[in-house]
């Protein structure tokens, strides 16, 4: 059939479209996992987007679904009432789904199966998705470029010799070269939002507790959420609004009901309120093209029938330095877990337990969780604490009340997302600070736990993805889906010209 000789074709179109022509029985299930394999086998040597494909399991969803639609079931009627069933997804490798490993990309973890699954991966499962694999990151989501994987880095789909962004970089990289229209990532300091400005994918990080983070291996508790990548609005907003809402396994995951947020697509923006950051355009070292895109986006807001105004959010400039306390604070209590006795790679030859913590650690770890774990141990020891970990914490409030004080205003902040676009690789592995730069405009929200999504919006001279961040207040992805749809429109990324997509062909 046409659709299989042509995989690509399939590929890029939304999640929603291969649902469509799944349940109309015009392509099979089957054929959609055939297609999307197809696809990686062209271009995934390349791109290095996926850990371990899942091929049995997506097989065995896609034959089950086939059948039931053959028995005559239909969405909400046999089958799960969702506009995604039939869509193949992938997920970043920290996600347990049973029956694959979860490695985080990191020797420690190489061989570890997941002995359960994450409720979000469950949860989209549920829906009738199928699942066909997992996705390269930075060692346990530590990185905003994807070379720190044990397994090699993620190559950008736009430019090979770039990077995908990190941590989520094999999450944002697989829906820019088509090898899944939906895939779940995490954000913890920018980890969602900033390979999906270097890759130009739609990208969100939910509010703090939308979505339940078990089963998701946890770098720092009080800053990780679970979001989707995908190549429209749509596909996000209705994967978020699959993997929303209370879980008893996760009691940071809130009651609070769980919004449709397809009602806020295709909204005019009259009466939307949204500010512009001007404080975020002075930042030393930002683009000159990432900055005039931004004041684009402004003026189209503004055409559209926003209210756009201007605001500043001076305490953030705390951010990236408070980031870097809370969170390797937080990641080494969590890493604590990986001491070569209940999980994982266990050192041989070792001469007692505390050689054998040593050397498992040493030998399954790689620099950059050493150097996170360091710190993190360091900012929370006796004597260091109050001068440190305790005034991070005081600026994080700080940070939070900026945005409560936007938010009383304004409905929507608009800002960039990334300082530059995706850059070369190899160009900041030698100079950390400069890689945590990446994350001066994506960590604040993670601070505060409210939203924001990236918007790809038109490619660079150089051909690169540019983009903006959309940022909501807490519980409020309907307003931030509302303006993104808006701009989406009106700018037509042109998602199908990647290069990857030719290769493949
Ligand atoms: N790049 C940031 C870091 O290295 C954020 C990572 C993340 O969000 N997981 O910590």
């Amino acid at each position: 059939m046409a659709v299989a000789a042509n995989p690509q074709d399939l590929m890029f179109k939304p999640a929603t479209e291969i649902s469509r022509l799944v349940c109309a029985r015009e392509v099979s299930a089957r054929e959609v996992v055939d297609a999307a394999y197809a696809h990686a086998d062209a271009c995934d040597a390349q791109v290095h987007a996926y850990n371990q494909r899942s091929d049995a399991l997506a097989y065995a969803a896609a034959d089950e679904l086939d059948k039931k639609l053959a028995a005559g079931d239909k969405p909400g009627d046999g089958l799960p009432d969702s506009a995604l069933v039939g869509a193949p997804v992938a997920f970043k490798d920290n996600m347990n789904l049973q029956g694959t490993r979860t490695t985080c990309s990191s020797r420690i973890l190489s061989n570890y199966e997941s002995a359960y699954d994450c409720t979000a991966v469950r949860r989209l499962l549920d829906a009738g998705t199928l699942p066909l694999g997992k996705l390269n990151m930075d060692e346990f989501a530590f990185g905003s470029s994807t070379e720190n994987s044990a397994f090699g880095p993620t190559h950008n789909p736009w430019d090979l010799a770039r990077v995908p962004g990190g941590s989520s970089g094999g999450s944002a990289a697989a829906v820019a070269a088509g090898l899944a229209p939906i895939t779940l990532g995490s954000d913890t300091g920018g980890s969602i939002r900033q390979p999906g400005a270097c890759c130009g994918v739609v990208a969100l990080k939910p509010t703090y507790g939308r979505v339940s983070r078990y089963g998701c291996v946890a770098f720092a508790s009080s800053l990780d959420q679970i979001g989707p990548f995908a190549r429209t609005v749509r596909d996000a907003a209705l994967a978020l609004q699959v993997i929303s809402g209370k879980d008893r396994y996760d009691a940071t995951s809130v009651e609070a009901p769980v919004p449709d947020y397809s009602q806020a697509l295709g909204a005019d923006l009259k009466g939307l309120r949204v500010a512009v950051a001007t404080d975020f355009l002075e930042l030393e070292g930002l683009d000159p093209e990432v900055k005039a895109d931004v004041l684009d986006a402004a003026e189209r807001l503004t055409r559209m029938g926003a209210e756009v105004g201007e605001a500043t959010l001076p305490s953030t400039q705390y951010g990236l330095a408070a980031y870097y306390i809370v969170g390797p604070a937080e990641a080494s209590g969590n890493l604590a877990r990986f001491d070569g006795i209940r999980y994982g790679l266990r050192a041989q030859d070792a001469t007692d337990v505390l050689d054998l913590y040593m050397r498992s650690r040493a030998e399954g770890f790689g620099p950059e969780t050493i150097r996170r774990v360091m710190i993190g141990t360091y900012v929370l020891s006796a004597g260091y604490y109050d001068a440190y970990y305790a005034r991070a914490q005081k600026a994080r409030t700080v940070i939070k009340q900026d945005f409560d004080r936007v938010f009383a205003d304004y409905d929507l902040i608009l800002t960039p997302t990334a300082p530059t676009p995706a850059f070369k690789l190899g160009e900041k592995t030698t100079d950390p600070l400069s890689m945590y730069l990446s994350d001066v405009f994506t960590i604040p929200v993670n601070l505060a736990g409210n939203t924001a999504l990236h918007l790809p919006t038109k490619l660079s001279a150089a051909g690169l993805p540019l983009g903006v961040q959309l940022i909501g207040n807490y519980f409020d992805e309907a307003n931030v889906f509302r303006a993104a749809s808006a701009l989406e429109q009106d700018y037509q990324f042109p998602y199908q010209t990647v290069p990857v997509n030719v290769l493949g062909a």
